[in-house]
């Protein structure tokens, strides 16, 4: 499973902090009962698009002896299943949804000159449809402002309450995405392919 990291610096310092295993080892198993600290289990690799960065990131995993699963530790400043990070939607939903910027102007917004803009469109479109599910799973943290529509609901509780610390607590609350999971990981991020049908004897 992944876990949100809280990790604040810069990508750089990120890249440094997790080369140590000891760091941020988690001191049990979220996933079954065991008690001790995990093992570290090396990296695994992702893009990630933030606005001053283009490139991979490695993102450290510890595995539980007991229950044989593992764990990574994705850090809060990338969104699951996205290459983009938090930083670039969240600047481009604001500044078209929030500020009725067009595309192109959203998309300089993201510092993401040259991206098609079918990308925004994209997120536009997955943004909208959770808008209602946000406005209601955010309720715990901040009030609803007195707006006639979900989207623009749902962006004033994530200005209010901040981007990442929304999306860290819609995660690891409820597995929930900012943008909603692709059909192929739900429900709720994990892998929901089917497996072939055994063929009848
Ligand atoms: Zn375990």
């Amino acid at each position: 499973m992944q876990i949100l990291h809280p990790f604040a610096g810069s990508i750089q310092q990120y890249a440094e902090a997790i080369s140590d295993p000891d760091l941020y080892r988690p001191d049990h198993c979220p996933q079954c009962a065991a008690k001790q600290p995990l093992t570290g289990h090396g990296f695994y690799r992702r893009t990630l698009v933030d606005p001053a960065f283009d490139g991979v990131i490695r993102v450290r995993r510890y595995l539980c002896r007991l229950c044989q699963r593992t764990v990574s530790l994705l850090p809060q400043f990338a969104l699951p299943w996205l290459r983009f990070s938090l930083a670039v939607i969240s600047l481009f939903l604001v500044a078209r949804l929030l500020h009725g910027r067009t595309l192109a102007a959203a998309a300089r917004a993201a510092q993401q000159t040259a991206m098609p803009y079918q990308r925004g469109q994209f997120w536009i479109r997955r943004f909208r449809q959770q808008a209602p599910a946000l406005g209601v799973a955010l309720a715990p943290l901040a009030s609803s402002p007195p707006v006639p529509d979900f989207v623009s609901r749902a962006l004033g509780m994530l200005e209010t309450v901040g981007w990442i610390a929304a999306h860290r607590f819609l995660f690891s609350q409820l597995r929930a995405h900012l943008l909603g999971w692709p059909d192929s990981l739900a429900p709720q991020g994990r892998c929901a392919g089917l497996l072939p049908a055994a063929p009848s004897a």
